[in-house]
């Protein structure tokens, strides 16, 4: 990957081998090699990227699949639709996407935000920071939340921080991986050059190797990373082996 960031010396935790963790860039070249393009956000066009956003808090896409269709069954898979309907209707068509009254209450709070502010056209003329804080200030839309908005469906440059991103930095090295959010969004955008698809890929492949091998209980024996990760425990077997195919989507971690 051109433009590749060398991780902070510091970074790296007492007893590890830092010369063998890979660079940001070379850790995006490892698992795109491995895994290939992970063609994410799924949905047809924006507005679905801020149901689904909303929708995957805390559980798995499949659900959220299941829900989006509710609402499109519905009739009520666009911003006015949901923010006229009964908040019990509202929570019954998204009920496979769990804790569905809350969801539905930040589903109506996103969409009122988001027609009352003029809709895409008006939205994607504001600047990063104003709309990034606009969307922070929405109940129930945390920075992660938000991040996959301004990301997939505005696309922004902005990097979306996750339980799988901290775990794989922790592991290689490549972060404490007890940083706050904004601490370890801001090394990995001055880490890498501030591409949307970039950003997008890299956060995909991150989950796609999260669930394929580096699981709480890592299957180091089949990670391509073992050569460059600290806390490798077995020879490799080649990365990915079983995760050519991963899932559309993942289950976003609390936040
Ligand atoms: S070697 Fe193990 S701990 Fe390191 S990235 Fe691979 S699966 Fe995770």
């Amino acid at each position: 990957m051109r433009g590749g960031a060398e991780p902070g010396s510091g970074s790296v935790p007492p007893g590890t081998t830092p010369s063998a963790a890979p660079t940001l860039g070379e850790l995006y070249d490892l698992l795109l090699s491995a895994y290939g393009p992970q063609h994410w956000w799924p949905g047809d066009g924006p507005f679905e990227v801020l149901v689904g956003a909303v929708l995957t808090q805390n559980t798995a896409w499949r659900n959220v699949e299941r829900a989006l269709e509710g609402l499109r069954i519905a009739g009520a898979l666009n911003p006015e639709a949901i923010v006229a309907a009964r908040p019990d209707r509202l929570a019954a068509w998204i009920r496979s996407a769990g804790t569905h009254n809350v969801k539905a209450a930040r589903l109506q709070g996103l969409c009122r935000w988001f027609l009352e502010s003029g809709g895409f056209a008006a939205l994607a003329r504001s600047p990063l920071p104003q709309l990034r804080q606009a969307l922070l200030s929405i109940k129930g839309v945390g920075p992660e939340t938000a991040d996959d908005i301004l990301l997939y469906a505005f696309g922004r440059p902005v990097f979306v921080i996750d339980a799988y991103t901290r775990r794989i930095l922790g592991r290689l090295g490549l972060a404490r991986g007890d940083e706050g959010y904004e601490a370890l969004r801001g090394a990995m955008e001055s880490g890498l050059p501030a591409e949307p698809g970039l950003f997008g890929e890299y956060h995909a492949l991150l989950v796609a190797h999260a669930k394929a091998v580096c699981r709480p209980r890592p299957l180091c024996g089949a990670c391509c990373l073992r050569p460059r990760c600290p806390a490798g425990a077995a020879p490799g077997e080649g990365c990915g082996a079983s995760a050519k195919a991963p899932r559309r989507r993942r289950k976003t971690p609390p936040e």
